[in-house]
């Protein structure tokens, strides 16, 4: 039985990575650096409990990456946190209504990190 909740974060910049890793180190973080390779990540990792989105990437973005979980009945319930510098009405609204669970804007604080997660995670301690 695993013990720690397991979050793919999935986002182009190294940096944020290692706020992440400093973040949830109380979580097992699956690192993805674009649409595509956490495509793959989530064929490997199939007992995820969250996922933190970044909206701009190359290769294949957010917005793409969040319609292709929300459209795969085996990830759809995963809740997708996006987590991005866009912060416009109309970016979140796209993001909610393509079914993203919250929205969060760079620069972010570990507590709102940590807030969202434990809210949407069951059973979390
Ligand atoms: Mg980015």
């Amino acid at each position: 039985m695993s013990v720690l909740r397991k979050v793919l974060v999935v986002e182009d910049s190294k940096l944020v990575h290692m706020m992440y890793d400093l973040m949830l180190s109380r979580f097992e973080i699956v690192h993805a650096h674009d649409g595509v390779e956490a495509a793959a990540r989530l064929q490997e990792h199939q007992n995820l409990d969250a996922v933190l989105l970044d909206m701009n990437m190359p290769r294949m973005d957010g917005m793409a990456f969040l319609r292709l979980i929300k459209a795969d009945p085996i990830f759809a319930k995963i809740p997708v946190v996006v987590v991005t510098t866009d912060g416009t009405e109309e970016t979140c609204r796209r993001a909610v209504e393509t079914g993203a669970a919250a929205f969060l804007t760079k620069p972010f604080k570990a507590e709102a990190i940590l807030e969202v997660l434990n809210r949407l995670i069951p059973n979390h301690s």
